[in-house]
């Protein structure tokens, strides 16, 4: 397949916010993809090569481009550096080079989307003392024989700036039109992503296969499935009204999420962003086949750092001494933790999810040999808001967040936030009722004591619709000098020279940044606000929502992608909840 279909697709794409037009643009660039093709098209449209979880990053600096694009087209790198400044993207900079040399040139071969794909795909597994010069060769080697505009498209993979802004979704609409004729069938393609997490191999399905391929789509052990969440509710009468008369409350446990597949004595562990972090825990790869009576099972616990002596639980800012890649036995012994087993997802070589939470906690109870490390998440069944307001109790005592409640005969819904699974936290009794999980989008550099590290940050939420970070408010309090320098060590990699077009904000901050960072605020109010962008005219025309008296609760959320912060409608919802919002001003929103 030629590349330049889809370079300039790329083009009509970037274009466009509109997601109907995307969609079209998606489905005839679909129809024109050869069947064998066809993940490649759909890992590429995203930037990416593999789906997430394999972790393969192209992780090119913009140096080594730039000195990539110098060599292919003999213009010295300060030029390109220069054009580059006065663009702000090198992709483009490097077709407005490459423009001048294709003028002088005789002859462009074509390049195919495979070749592309292939040359990517080695520059990525590149490693070790000799890797940069090999890169440079593999970068000009495509930059030779491509046009101005697919050089300017490959450059955008290789650093990682090709935002097309095409959710999961619009994919898997187009997928549906192209292949089966009808967006209705999207479900059944999401039935098959939530499963796999992979949208390349779902796409080959269907057109391998057609939607018979699709709903026979089974769990595939060590590709993660997408997690369940659960809603915030906020107080036991709300918990009661959605659940009904009896359910289960088990303790919310504050730490990681991990979702563990067990193949014999192979063990691969994700994140709840799906992320693979098997390296980090060594502890839980050693021990956990032991405990388990399965040879084939995925698993999901919380990880939770504890006080080696008493066996008390700490807060979550403990286990992030694990993310290092060095010396992580030290950090095994040195942080300690226990596995704490909520659900099963697989087993005996069949997928649990249609079972009831009843059935599966029982496969869960039978198959666990408890110790020390592996342990059940305590659990047990209520039926009126005494019983739970006492379970609750235990668990902050206990040292946990609050209580998840979870319908008794639900199923496992992969992938999606739904009324089966509640979340009661004892912040909810504060003013707000929570906290939120926000992305760092700016900053203001410092005065005084904080001179030459970032005195306040620029927070954003995170719009599903429109996949992008409007500004909800600036913060400046609840940072100790320790945080100050993390935060700045973690925040100067991640400065941009413009402002991400994703990021949405009137405010002129000092630095932008790649929206990439989550951290935990929590707030006195939200308010109606003529500067911020969060929910921006969904309540009132030409006005955002704020938070008021922000303040950093001392939790970076490592483990949680910018898209993974707080959504918009979970604002929303905040803000109707809130006391001082009478119910005639809450319907009046
Ligand atoms: P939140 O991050 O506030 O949306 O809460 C959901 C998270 O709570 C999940 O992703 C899990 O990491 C964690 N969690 C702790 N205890 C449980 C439990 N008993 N059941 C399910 N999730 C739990």
């Amino acid at each position: 397949m030629q590349f330049s279909i889809l370079s300039e697709s790329f083009e009509r794409m970037e274009k466009t916010t509109k997601r109907l037009e995307l969609t079209s643009i998606l489905v005839e660039l679909f129809k024109n993809t050869p069947p064998d093709v066809i993940s490649k098209i759909v890992y590429l449209i995203q930037g990416k090569l593999r789906p997430d979880f394999e972790g393969i990053e192209l992780g090119v600096a913009e140096k080594l481009a730039i000195r990539a694009i110098s060599k292919s087209s003999g213009i010295p790198s300060k030029k390109i550096e220069q054009e580059y400044q006065d663009g702000g993207d090198l992709g483009h900079a490097a077709s407005k080079i490459l423009e001048q040399k294709t003028q002088t040139t005789f002859l462009v071969e074509d390049i195919t989307v495979e070749r592309v794909y292939e040359t990517l795909y080695k520059i990525a597994k590149l490693e070790g003392a000799r890797s940069q010069d090999m890169k440079m060769k593999y970068i000009s080697s495509l930059l030779n024989d491509a046009n101005p505009q697919e050089s300017s498209f490959i450059l955008k993979i290789l650093l990682g700036t090709l935002r097309l802004g095409i959710a999961e979704n619009t994919v898997m609409d187009a997928l549906a039109i192209a292949f089966t004729g009808s967006k209705d069938n999207r479900k059944f393609l999401e039935n098959a992503y939530n499963v796999s997490s992979d949208l390349g191999k779902v796409a080959e399905t269907i057109v391998a296969k057609g939607i018979e391929g699709i709903n026979d789509f089974h769990i595939t052990l060590f590709n993660p499935i997408r997690p369940m969440l659960a809603e915030r509710v906020k107080s036991e009468a709300e918990a009661i009204e959605k659940l009904g008369d009896k359910f289960s409350a088990e303790y919310k446990l504050d730490g990681e999420r991990v979702q563990i597949h067990i193949k014999d004595d192979a063990v691969v562990l994700f994140s709840r962003s799906l992320e693979n972090i098997t390296n980090y825990y060594p502890d839980i790869v050693e021990n956990i086949p032991k405990r388990i009576n399965s040879k084939q099972v995925i698993l999901e616990a919380e990880a939770v750092a504890i006080n080696e002596n008493t066996g008390e639980f700490l807060p979550f800012q403990e286990l992030m001494h694990r993310r290092r890649k060095y010396k992580i036995e030290k950090a095994v012994t040195q942080y300690p933790i226990s596995v704490n087993l909520f659900d099963v997802l697989y087993y005996d070589d069949t997928s649990c999810l249609e079972n009831s939470y009843e059935k599966r906690r029982g496969i869960l109870e039978k198959i666990t040999q408890e110790d020390e490390f592996v342990k059940l998440i305590p659990m047990t069944t209520v039926q009126n808001e005494i019983e739970i307001e006492d379970f609750l109790e235990n668990s902050i005592n206990a040292g946990c967040e609050g209580l998840m409640l979870k319908t008794l005969d639900g199923p496992y819904r992969a992938g999606s936030r739904g009324n089966l699974w509640l979340k009661l936290k004892r912040e909810y009794r504060n003013e707000l009722g929570d906290s939120l999980d926000l992305v760092v989008i700016g900053a203001f550099f410092g005065k005084g004591r904080r001179t030459g590290r970032y005195g306040t940050l620029l927070l954003a939420s995170y719009n599903e619709d429109m996949d992008e970070f409007p500004s909800i408010c600036k913060v400046g309090t609840g940072f100790t000098d320790e945080d100050l320098d993390q935060l700045y060590q973690i925040l100067s990699n991640k400065v941009t020279i413009k402002k991400n077009p994703r990021i949405i904000s009137e405010m002129e901050a000092d630095v932008w940044f790649e929206p990439e960072l989550v951290i935990e605020i929590v707030a006195s109010e939200i308010t109606l606000s003529p500067i911020h962008k969060t929910a921006f005219n969904e309540l009132r025309k030409n006005a955002g929502l704020a938070l008021r008296f922000p303040k950093f609760t001392g939790k970076i959320r490592a483990e949680k992608s910018a898209e993974n912060a707080s959504t918009d409608q979970e604002v929303i919802t905040l803000f109707r909840g809130q006391k001082k919002v009478t119910q005639n001003e809450a319907e009046q929103y």
